[in-house]
């Protein structure tokens, strides 16, 4: 009784963020299915539903407003139905649907077993008692969000205790691994689509209809089906290797200022080796993101209770070096500065957790700011994209004085600005356009002259540090 594909199958799309948004509006817009991607939020629904999206991707305004507003949809100006609708309405659209994705936040547990490590699972639990509730038909429930291995299972098993009389649920593991950034090339040429379902005949079905859906526009040798397991564990694997990498060449940084060798050279030298690889090789102030260290801390939890110890303190050492990159990195730009920031001006340039978004979650920015205005600095911020009002939120959230924050942070509109005057130039995120600023030579040199950068976005041989006066523009200070 699984459901076959349509021409105009249904799609429903549960959790209206950076996944499930983009990946909902990717479908509506490379095939005719009927698309709603639905939240609760109804303060989020209304941004996907206004001319100011809530996210920020290059290319995500022309897919969500051709395919919501039913205007030209491709580069041949073929103008097509709309088949793409943001609602509130969660549980109609998931009656009305017959592929429904779960793509709601999994963070990690604030309280609890696990607390602090595990993946807290309500809102897949929530979403999928939700679907039980109100489907009346068959459905294909797949998993996107990023979730413990075997989660599936208990999805399965709330799906079945809780079905109206004769409604059957296939569960499927289809796991995004879109990078922020870059999320709708991402969604539109994948390097993989990961499929994963039980080895039964009902379940290799569901995965069969789900690979028509994705064969619409990637290539079918792209789309790669295996056990639901695999599929699971596989997307939790890949985010530990990345935020390994980045843990790696941070490591090694530290080893190179001790010795005066350039992590650069050496990460270049390492790169150039076809079994290593030249990407994510670059030293800065540590991975953020609302992934990397909450899937890390999801593997090392679940290495525990699978009763592997030493596996889990394998993977913990990855979180461990990137918060040790961050205290490092605070403490090179106070030894830097004659080992006080007191009413000292730090140029703070990019607050987004990598460049091309306007994501702040869990952004190093954000315990490198807290860090500096905790020492006595003042701080101006610029991002060429992050909204003033979230690095507030955000700032608020790190800290307790908040008295100091108001007046000590200044949130600029261009990089001069934060530069006026200031003691330091901190580079934090490498924001293409910060290559471009042309900053006064130092006329004083620092304690330690020694690049402290992200990327080579300022001066690719010498430091970040551009110590002048200190000047501060009151009407920028923070209320
Ligand atoms: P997000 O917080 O931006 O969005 C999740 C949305 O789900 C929220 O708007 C929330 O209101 C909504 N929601 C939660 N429970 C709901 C319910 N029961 N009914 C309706 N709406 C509900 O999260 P995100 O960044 O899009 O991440 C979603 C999942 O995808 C996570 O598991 C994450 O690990 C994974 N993922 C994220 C990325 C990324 O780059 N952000 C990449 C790959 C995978």
């Amino acid at each position: 009784n699984t459901p076959t594909l349509t021409p105009f199958k249904r799609i429903c799309i549960i959790g209206a963020g950076y996944v499930g948004a983009p990946t909902g509006a990717v479908i509506a817009y490379e095939t005719n299915f009927d698309v709603a991607v639905v939240d609760y939020n109804a303060q989020r629904i209304a941004a996907w539903n206004s001319a100011d999206l809530p996210i920020y991707e290059s290319g995500l305004d022309h897919i969500v407003k051709s395919t919501r507003d039913g205007i030209s949809k491709h580069a041949d100006g073929v103008t097509t139905r709309s088949n793409l609708v943001f609602t509130t309405d969660v549980e109609g659209s998931i009656d009305a649907a017959d592929i429904i994705f779960i793509a709601v936040n999994t963070p990690t547990k604030t309280q609890g077993r696990g607390k602090g490590y595990a993946a807290d699972l309500r809102f897949v639990e929530e979403a999928t008692r939700t679907i039980a509730k109100v489907a009346k038909a068959d459905k294909i429930v797949v998993e996107k969000s990023t979730v413990p291995v075997k989660t599936a299972e208990s999805v399965r098993m709330i799906l079945m205790a809780n079905a109206h009389p004769g409604v059957r649920f296939e569960v499927l593991s289809n796991p995004e691994y879109l990078a922020e950034g870059q999320a709708v090339a991402d969604l539109l040429d994948p390097d993989r689509i990961l499929i994963g379902s039980l080895p039964t005949p009902e379940g290799l079905k569901a995965a069969d209809t789900l690979v028509e859906v994705y064969s619409q526009w990637v290539e079918r040798s792209k789309i790669i089906t295996m056990n639901l397991w695999s599929s699971e564990l596989a997307k939790l694997a890949a985010n530990a290797m990345l935020a390994q990498r980045i843990s790696n060449v941070n490591a090694l940084s530290a080893i190179c200022e001790k010795t005066g060798a350039s992590v650069d050279e050496v990460a270049y030298a390492c790169g150039l080796d076809h079994r290593i690889g030249k990407g994510m090789l670059k030293a800065g102030p540590g991975f953020g993101g609302s992934c990397f260290r909450k899937d890390i801390l999801s593997l090392v939890y679940l290495s525990e209770t699978l009763g592997l110890p030493e596996v889990a303190n394998y993977w913990r050492g990855v979180v461990d070096i990137n918060e040790y990159q961050k205290d490092r990195f605070t403490k090179r730009v106070i030894s830097c500065l004659f080992n006080t920031l007191t009413n000292k001006k730090i140029a703070v340039l990019g607050f987004t957790f990598k460049k091309n978004t306007a994501d702040i979650r869990e952004s190093p920015a954000i315990t490198m700011v807290t860090n500096f205005l905790s020492e006595g600095a003042q701080v101006a911020v610029y991002d060429p994209r992050a909204r003033k009002q979230q690095i507030l939120v955000d700032l608020h959230q790190a800290r307790d004085d908040t008295v100091a924050l108001e007046n000590n942070l200044m949130i600029c509109g261009d990089a001069y600005r934060a530069c006026d005057g200031a003691d330091a130039v901190v580079v934090l995120t490498e924001w293409d356009e910060f290559s471009n600023v042309d900053l006064p030579t130092p006329e004083v040199q620092t304690a330690d002259p020694v690049a402290l950068r992200r990327s080579t976005v300022l001066d690719p041989n010498a430091n970040n540090f551009v110590p002048e006066g200190t000047k501060h523009k009151e009407e920028e200070l923070c209320a």
